[in-house]
């Protein structure tokens, strides 16, 4: 067998290329991509273990034949116990002492692909503990089956990366992405536009012109990439999402204002990332500037240390307005960068960051982003989060069209079919349908999650409504126009009662999205549109979000009904209904039970179930509840006007002749919100 590349051998071993080259990565066999070769030693290596797997597949089909054998054997073993964490397939193969490597082969040679240390379903875990007649427990019962845990496409994704980044010498250096970072009004903006100004070319004609939220420069001959947006908070926000993009923060500290608090703030945010500092001391062409006390703060606030008094931090004093000495912080962070070593993947896979989302205009969801590892192309298929797209276009940042970006090369992607996350980090995939697929994966996941959490959010609000806390009902308004939201709000909150708070969770206007519904769903809360409507989205998510939807025209018939859920969340009045009343005729002594009232009903009935009171000359002498009803010898419920009844009340022994009796019952009546109705006709005249 001659060379091959990775894809031809993966048709031979009729393998997926993607299982294929995970496989050689666990062997320890480098390969680029699906078109790299392998050498033909490797191949007839390869071929070979197969060839093996096959030889030993026959060798387990034997063993099973041998039944007596294996029932002797089983009747020995006990049943494995699996837990949650052995639901990988090389923890699981260790627990059932099967070699991980000939579950993956057998079950390649039944036409499954399983991977090394993938994660398992329990249903899965079954077919494998049968194929090997092990029998099994679970830690959960079978009804959870459902829960195990899917596993997380982007994650999967992620870990190409993380391998291929294990082998440094594969690695090849990129330029460095840059954040200007400080406290407000040091200048920040000033220096990057005058980077921008002096050091990138003219727009290219037919460009566009806004930004894409980051440029490239090149300084003596290499390329620095710097993020537009100045400030922390982008930068943290990207960071808490593993979107990190920055390789260098430029701290920028005026010198005639010192370390202030965004400085502090700023320099934190840096060194929690753990990305190098370079200090640029700026406006040091101010006459109130002082570099030496700036460099003082920055020692006794910061315990930076600069390079000139001995310590590791570049100080580089400029002037953002002038651009003095601003060449000399350009090269400083070229310098920085080469001390840092900054690599990437060459070719493929490829990722980039995401700096921005936004809907434009012309090309529609497009995402601000900068490639850190391969190369992207136009036409490639791509996933951010939840949302995939195929490049249509890429854009620079002189508004040039471009056919395919490297390393550090911010662009403009055009070609989501939504509007991506604005802090995802966007991969390539190979097809379509891989990206489709993916895109599903994430949804679900995220579905899975909230409902989860939703989950819990419900218990916890149904222990405190036990627990007697105030009940509260949250809404999302959202209108066609400012004075009808106004109008609503008022009249809404004219609903409020002592028992009940109404918390009007966001209000706005314009139609019911999607972010209403997630909010919605969120916060537990109702949505009600007035003279508007969900779209089609919304309305879709609300469904399977279990988020209410009501929508209206007439304000009145809307505050109606929130009139009445309102209600409906009111503890029911209890009220008392009179049922009856009697006289006791005779007093009857039971040994060791009590006294028993032989009673004439003289109207209307009496119930076991309900309470009586007693009265003798007038006076009330006992309320309370009848422990037994008789007519007759009979156990009955109810015993009505004109007959007579046998009455043992409960705990009550001291009754007479003569003595007058009131039957009654409690009912629980719906509540009512009173003095809504004048308000709500009066808002709608609007
Ligand atoms: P940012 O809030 O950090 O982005 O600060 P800006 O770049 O907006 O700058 C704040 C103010 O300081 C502006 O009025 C700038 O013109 C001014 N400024 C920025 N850099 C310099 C400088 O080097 N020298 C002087 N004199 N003024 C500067």
């Amino acid at each position: 067998m001659a060379r091959l590349r990775v894809y031809e051998l993966a048709k031979q071993l009729d393998m997926d290329t993607k299982e294929l080259l995970h496989e050689l990565e666990e062997l320890g066999i480098e390969v680029k991509s699906h078109m790299s070769y392998i050498d033909e030693e490797t191949v007839n290596i390869l071929l070979e273990i197969y060839k093996e797997t096959l030889d030993e597949e026959e060798d387990v089909t034997l063993t099973k034949s041998k039944e007596p054998t294996k029932e002797k054997v089983e009747a020995k073993k006990p049943p494995v116990h699996i837990t949650e964490e052995d639901l990988k397939l090389d923890k699981f193969a260790e627990k059932i002492k099967v070699p991980q490597n000939r579950i993956i082969q057998d079950f390649f040679m039944k036409g499954e692909v399983l991977r090394p240390g993938q994660q398992i379903s329990v249903s899965l875990a079954k077919k494998i503990a049968k194929m090997y007649d092990v029998r099994l427990t679970f830690e959960e019962e079978e009804g959870k089956e459902e829960q195990v845990k899917l596993e997380n496409p982007l994650d999967e994704l992620k870990r190409q990366f993380e391998i291929l980044y294990q082998d440094k010498e594969k690695l090849i250096p990129r330029p460095p992405v840059v954040t200007v970072m400080g406290h407000v009004d040091h200048g920040k903006t000033t220096l990057l536009d005058y980077i921008r100004k002096t050091r990138v070319a003219e727009k290219e004609e037919g460009g566009i012109t806004q930004s894409i939220g980051a440029y490239q420069v090149v300084v003596n001959g290499k390329k620095i990439t710097f993020i537009d947006t100045p400030g922390h908070e982008v930068f943290t926000e990207m960071r808490a999402r593993g979107a990190q993009a920055t390789d260098i923060v430029v701290l920028v500290v005026a010198a005639d204002d010192g370390v202030m608090p965004q400085t502090i703030e700023a320099y934190n945010h840096a060194k929690s990332a753990n990305v190098p500092i370079i200090v640029a001391i700026n406006k040091i062409d101010k006459p109130n500037a002082n570099v030496e006390l700036t460099k003082q703060d920055l020692v006794t606030k910061l315990n930076l240390i600069p390079e000139e008094w001995g310590g590791d931090t570049i100080v580089v004093p400029i002037s953002a307005r002038n651009g003095t000495n601003v060449d000399t912080l350009l090269e400083m962070i070229l310098l920085v960068a080469e001390m840092q070593d900054i690599r990437c993947i060459p070719e493929w896979p490829v990722r980039a960051v995401t700096i921005e989302t936004r809907l434009d205009k012309g090309y529609g969801p497009v995402a601000n982003a900068i490639v850190k590892d391969g190369v992207l192309k136009v036409g490639d298929y791509v996933v951010a989060g939840k949302v995939y797209g195929k490049v249509k276009a890429l854009i620079d940042d002189k508004g040039k069209r471009i056919n395919s970006a490297e390393p550090s090369t911010p662009v403009m992607i055009v070609g989501f079919e939504e509007l991506p996350d604005p802090h995802s980090i966007i991969y390539v995939v190979e097809s379509k349908e891989k990206a489709v697929e993916t895109v599903e994966k994430v949804r679900e996941i995220e579905a899975r999650e909230l409902r989860k959490k939703r989950q819990i959010k419900l218990e916890e609000i149904l222990k405190k409504m036990q627990e007697g806390e105030k009940k509260e009902l949250r809404l999302i308004l959202k209108a066609d126009t400012v004075g009808s939201l106004q109008a609503l709000q008022n009249a809404i909150s004219k609903l409020r009662t002592n028992e009940i708070d109404i918390d009007i969770v966001h209000a706005a206007v314009g139609a019911i999205n999607t972010s209403d519904v997630m909010l919605a769903s969120a916060s537990e809360a109702i949505i009600l549109g007035f003279r508007v409507k969900a779209d089609s989205q919304a309305s879709k998510l609300a469904e399977s979000e279990g988020v209410q939807i009501k929508t209206y025209t007439i304000i009145y018939k809307l505050l109606e009904d929130l009139k009445a859920a309102l209600e409906g969340m009111l503890e029911p009045e209890e009220v008392e209904e009179k049922t009856g009343t009697g006289e006791i005729k005779k007093v009857f002594k039971i040994h060791k039970y009590g006294n028993v009232a032989g009673v004439q009903v003289y109207d209307g009935y009496v119930e076991k179930s309900g309470f009586v009171r007693i009265y003798r000359n007038g006076a009330l002498v006992f309320e309370g509840k009848i422990e037994s009803l008789k007519h007759y010898q009979q156990d009955v419920s109810k015993v009505s006007a004109p007959q007579e009844c046998g009455i043992k009340f409960q705990n009550f022994d001291d009754i007479k002749e003569g003595d007058e009796l009131e039957f009654y019952i409690i009912k629980k009546v719906p509540r009512k919100l009173t003095a809504l109705v004048e308000d709500s006709e009066s808002s709608t005249q609007e």
